[in-house]
């Protein structure tokens, strides 16, 4: 087993402990051994064995098995010889602390959870996939590729099934960022391990992969992550993928890896409605104890619209006013504590001109035919639904609506923007049009 076995698994304690619980009584233990089936520590007495066995076994057991995929023994070994060591006789391993090889997992952070995970129709289907590969790894969506914007939710599903894997004990995982990926690999490389390296990443059950298109441009990683790849689905292995942007729009991802990702499933996180967003502002201010009044959280819900850490950042910013001034500020004050950039900036950055741009460049018209009077079908849809976006991004008001499309009065406006409106509930196609303008507007 990997020397940096030990180091991966405080660092996935670190998901399911406490900071302290992790300072004060795991990392003062030295592993003396670590062999496929046992795990071997040095403890600094006999109070302190007690104390981890007590509270920590169990949770260092499961995550154990998390990492090898196995039911590893755990034994201790008092510092000062107190107790013979176990047999077989334990290998001291070079000192760990001194070599500084990178780590394969990412930090599990506690509240990415299924339970903590506000579904909405926004995320349903992403959402449903990653418990699937969590519960049933390699049987459905292989791989699984979650792509959407900043703040939507990719790296707390990813890790939510890390989570849930860990809590149930039964498959091995590795999470890991492609930044920290491309370390490990281009380190293996260096020092001729990477075999080694290639073989611990591809025998997990479960490979969690953040942020791929961070390895835009990156060859050999590629071409590296594309064997590693294979070689897990091979075994059957899960792979779950998030991303920025689905494949084909990576920039310099090479073909194969493209299309290995577009055989699986692609699921796109898309910006949350209204009423989920409600719904994970009630729950986020919850989890803060913040009793907030419904007109606060329509509020911050109208502002705050495509990405959900910022609406992290404003609840943590009223709680801090909560705690020192004794109250939660009203209206006026939640907007004066947001000001500096906590709400979106649309109304200010987003012009009816570059949403005019976007809707023709995505109907592949030109600007002037979409302005035009043309009342063919395939003109009048985009030309509508360029007006309902003027609408609902920026809320300029119908009459300059109707101005900006040659001079069409406020009544065409407000009719376009109520036949999309309409259209939207009942009509997937037009609603995932809508919903990829508006990424791409925002963007
Ligand atoms: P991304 O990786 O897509 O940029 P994150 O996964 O980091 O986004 O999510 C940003 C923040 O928003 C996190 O704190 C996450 O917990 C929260 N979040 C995103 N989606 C949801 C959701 N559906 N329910 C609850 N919290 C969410
Ligand atoms: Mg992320």
């Amino acid at each position: 087993m990997h020397l940096s076995f030990w180091r991966d698994l405080l660092q996935l304690l670190e998901g399911s402990l406490s900071r302290d619980a992790i300072r004060l009584w795991l990392s003062p233990l030295t592993p003396l051994l670590i062999s496929d089936d046992k795990l071997v520590l040095e403890v600094p007495n006999c109070i302190h064995e007690r104390i981890v066995r007590q509270r920590y076994l169990d949770a260092m057991r499961r995550a154990a098995h998390a990492l090898s995929g196995k039911t590893l023994l755990i034994d201790f070994v008092l510092v000062s010889g107190g107790q013979t060591a176990p047999e077989p006789q334990p290998t001291r391993l070079p000192s760990m602390a001194r070599q500084r090889k990178p780590s394969y997992l990412a930090t599990l952070n506690p509240n990415y959870t299924f339970q903590n995970f506000v579904i909405g129709s926004c995320n349903r289907g992403p959402c449903s996939a990653a418990l699937s590969a969590a519960r049933k790894p390699g049987k459905k969506h292989n791989p699984l590729f979650i792509t959407g914007g900043v703040g939507l939710g990719k790296t707390h599903l990813l890790q939510a099934i890390g989570a849930q894997t860990l809590a149930e004990g039964t498959h091995s995982f590795i999470c890991i960022p492609s930044d920290r990926l491309m370390d490990v690999l281009m380190e293996a490389f260096k020092n001729r391990e990477i075999a080694s390296v290639r073989s611990r990443l591809s025998s997990v059950h479960i490979l969690l992969i953040d942020d791929i298109h961070s390895l835009s441009g990156k060859n050999q990683i590629q071409e590296e992550f594309f064997t590693i790849f294979t070689a897990l689905c091979q075994k059957r292995g899960q792979i779950v993928i998030t991303s920025d942007r689905p494949p084909r729009e990576i920039p310099r991802l090479h073909q194969r890896l493209v299309s290995r990702f577009e055989a699986g499933s692609v699921m796109q996180l898309t910006p949350p409605t209204l009423k989920t967003r409600i719904l994970i502002i009630e729950r986020k201010a919850r989890l803060l104890g913040l009793a907030l009044p419904p007109r606060i959280i329509m509020l911050l819900a109208s502002r705050i619209r495509t990405n959900i850490r910022r609406m992290e950042g404003a609840l943590n910013r009223i709680a801090a006013h909560a705690t020192l001034s004794g109250s939660i500020p009203d209206e006026e004050g939640v907007e004066q504590l947001l000001q500096d950039g906590l709400f979106d900036g649309e109304e200010h950055s987003v012009t009816i001109r570059a949403i005019q741009q976007k809707v023709a460049d995505h109907f592949q018209i030109k600007i002037g035919t979409l302005l035009g009077h043309e009342r063919r079908g395939q003109i009048v849809f985009p030309r509508q639904i360029a007006m309902y976006l003027c609408r609902k991004l920026i809320s300029s008001p119908y009459a300059d609506i109707g101005a900006a499309f040659s001079g069409r009065d406020h009544t065409t406006a407000i009719h376009s923007h109520r036949t999309i409106e309409e259209l939207l509930p009942s009509n997937t196609e037009a609603r995932e049009t809508v919903d990829a303008l508006i990424t791409a507007i925002r963007s």
